[in-house]
């Protein structure tokens, strides 16, 4: 007998196939009467595969008694309640580093994509107007610029160290300071930010670090600021942000993550200081399918032999 597993959101075929060679799957989009499901196989289920996005609802979660393990597709689990995961003995799964490079290469790709303006420039090109206007006017380099990283993890790290291709100088800002960087440690974000030329935020949602760039950090920023956003919306106060660059307190910003996804501020829109992507930090074929195969390998070894192979941190203690 397999054991049953509740698939929340979408999976790739390549999962959809391993998760279906060694599981009995329920996929929750393809369930017409949820309640009636839950009652009929909540007590089965005892895996779940889920993204960072989707998470897992409490009120479905309580439904589930003999639940063992959640597996997030992505590295950010904010939309687990994974201490209440672990309360319960529930292990709760992600996938950290498989997609550092490219996050990281997002990052510095909305740097040079709002410096650079070349959004608007591609525009210029493609509407005809460079035959008849002449050339593009000049824009901002990113080269030897100085760069606040607010979050200095596992992506954090790695956009710092490919930033040194670029003679970057890179401070940053964490709750701990770290003791093996050779960068300039910040304890105050409000100091960092008024410091820097791009700030970059990489942290985890949830709790802890919803708005933490507040208006104070934005206007610290300033007018010849750029605010990179890749880490989640909720770290940004959003409509602190869009009222700065609308008053041109805040000098442009790159943004792959936003408050309410996939609703983005229509405000952001009309304007040419602003690079919006719609969450794709490691959306590439590469980094998806390593992520895909970590989601399912966690769910393997863990029904294999009790170990999960990347454990959050709230569940290590989990570990059989
Ligand atoms: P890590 O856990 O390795 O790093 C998180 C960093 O954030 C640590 O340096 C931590 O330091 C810092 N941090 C946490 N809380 C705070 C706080 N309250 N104040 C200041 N700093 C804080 O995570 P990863 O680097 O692997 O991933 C980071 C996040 O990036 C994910 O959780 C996810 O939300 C986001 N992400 C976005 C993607 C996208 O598609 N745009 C893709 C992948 C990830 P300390 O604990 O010392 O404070």
């Amino acid at each position: 007998m397999k054991p049953d597993l509740l698939l929340v959101g979408n999976a790739t075929p390549r999962m959809l196939e391993a998760m279906t060679g060694a599981f009995t799957l329920h996929r929750l989009k393809e369930i017409g009467d949820l309640e009636a499901f839950l009652t009929e196989k909540g007590e089965a289920i005892v895996a779940v595969a889920t993204n960072g996005h989707d998470g897992l609802k409490p009120e479905i979660m309580a439904r589930l008694p003999n639940l063992k393990i959640i597996s997030c597709f992505g590295v950010g689990y904010d939309a687990i309640d994974a201490n209440a995961a672990a309360a319960r003995g529930v292990m709760v799964t992600h996938t950290p580093d498989v997609l550092n490079a490219d996050v990281a290469n997002t990052a510095i790709m909305l740097m040079l994509a709002v410096s650079r303006r070349v959004v608007v420039d591609d525009a210029y090109v493609r509407a005809g107007r460079w035959p008849k206007e002449g050339a593009a006017p000049l824009r901002q380099s990113i080269e030897g610029k100085r760069v606040g990283i607010l979050g200095l993890g596992r992506i954090g790290e790695t956009i710092a160290r490919k930033l040194a291709a670029f003679d970057c100088e890179i401070v940053y800002h964490t709750r701990n300071r770290k003791p093996d960087t050779p960068y300039r440690y910040y304890g105050n974000l409000v100091d960092m930010a008024k410091d820097v030329d791009f700030l970059v935020v990489i942290t985890p949602g949830g709790a802890a670090t919803r708005h933490l760039v507040n208006r104070a950090v934005i206007d610290a920023l300033g007018p010849e600021g750029t605010l990179v956003n890749v880490g989640r919306g909720s770290v940004v106060d959003e409509a602190e942000l869009v009222a700065a660059l609308k008053d041109g307190r805040l000098g442009a910003a790159g943004l792959d993550v936003f408050e309410d996804e996939p609703r983005v501020p229509e405000a952001l829109f009309a304007m040419e200081n602003v690079v919006l992507l719609p969450h794709v930090g490691s959306a590439t074929v590469e980094t998806r399918r390593a992520m895909g195969d970590l989601t399912v390998e966690n769910l393997l070894r863990f029904f294999a032999d009790g170990k999960a192979v990347t454990p959050v941190p709230e569940c290590k203690g989990l570990q059989a």
